[in-house]
């Protein structure tokens, strides 16, 4: 049998409603050794190990949890025995998770990210079956090689490309610029095309205390105090959620000029649900960074990782952007 281990952080797949039909309920309320009673009827065929890493709805995700969840992950991947990590996660900040680890993990074994949209007592609850299909991707062999996974509604994402698209439903997660990679279900598995990034190591070293990185929204009537209300003493880059194709209204890119001239890395993303940002000429004069296809939390994500490394260089930083 595939020996997995079984990394718990909380979220819906963990949650309780007290009501099959009700409307409210409580995130990060199972634990791991409860879950895993629960999915033991399943039939899966692995042997799953697990641990609490925290219990938290994933709206309270970040480097706190992140501090504990990646060394139990590379732990659990250094174990010989082990083939694969899961990790059940909320939804509403999953995708920040899976790219930070997709981008400070190896790939040769498979980690898979995976949550729920219904909790656990309510009718129709997704995370069994989320979890059931998290298991066959994480006992592949082939699932290595291609980063950090998610599994969602019988589909198989990469951590870059996936995001999170509704609100509601168990069809809430998409990918851009490639779909799903994958489908899947507790008993199939198909690939779209063979892993990319086998034997490759992390691209980043951890870093336990990533540097702040605001994101600043762009909206009609944003402007140079739109823009300076949100940088702070400490702010050691910026993400611009901007308007269409990642673009502003004069006031705040004067702003954000004079920020980037200060030594500001200033990223240039969407606000949109999908589609690349490129590099324009006036970026260079401007000083700014494309996001390419990266959205505005992911965009931060890298970045705080690239100045972590002491990458703070514009031209630097544009060519990691552009690197898929
Ligand atoms: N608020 C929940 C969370 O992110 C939503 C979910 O898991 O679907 O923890």
């Amino acid at each position: 049998m595939t020996k997995l281990t079984v990394l718990a952080t909380g979220g819906t797949i963990a949650g309780i409603a007290g009501s099959a039909i009700g409307a409210d309920y409580r995130a990060g309320e199972i634990g791991i050794e409860d879950y895993l009673e629960k999915v033991g009827g399943l039939g899966l065929e692995a042997e799953l190990s697990g641990r609490q890493i925290a219990n938290i709805d994933s709206a309270d995700m970040g480097p706190e949890v992140w501090n504990a969840l990646h060394p139990a992950i590379c732990d659990a991947l250094k174990d010989p025995e082990c083939a694969g990590v899961v990790i059940t996660h909320g939804t509403d900040t999953l995708e920040e998770t899976a790219f930070l680890l997709d981008l400070t993990l190896p790939a040769d074994k498979p980690v898979v990210v995976v949550g729920a949209m219904r909790p656990a007592d309510a009718v129709g609850y997704d995370g069994l079956r989320n979890f059931a299909n998290a298991v066959r991707v994480a006992s592949d062999p082939e699932a290595a090689g291609r980063g950090v996974l998610v599994v969602m509604g019988d589909r198989v994402f990469a951590a870059r490309d996936v995001r999170k698209v509704r609100t509601r439903g168990t069809e809430a997660f998409r990918g851009f610029p490639r779909e799903s990679i994958g489908l899947v279900t507790p008993a199939s598995l198909e690939w779209f095309g063979a892993p990319w990034r086998q034997g490759r190591g992390a691209a980043f070293d951890w870093c336990d205390a990533l540097p702040e990185v605001v994101i600043v929204h762009a909206y009609a009537g944003f402007d140079r105090a739109g823009v300076e209300r949100q940088v702070g003493e400490n702010t050691r880059g910026i993400v611009v959620a901007g308007v269409g194709e990642g673009n502003m209204p004069e006031s705040a890119r004067q702003a954000l000029v004079a920020l980037a001239r200060r030594g500001l890395p200033v990223v240039r993303a969407s606000r949109t649900d999908e589609g690349l940002v490129d590099r324009e000429p006036e970026d260079e004069e401007n000083g700014f960074v494309a996001a390419r296809a990266l959205n505005p939390q992911k965009a931060r994500i890298l970045l705080q990782l690239l100045l972590a490394n002491g990458i703070t260089d514009s031209a630097a930083i544009q060519q990691r952007f552009d690197r898929r």
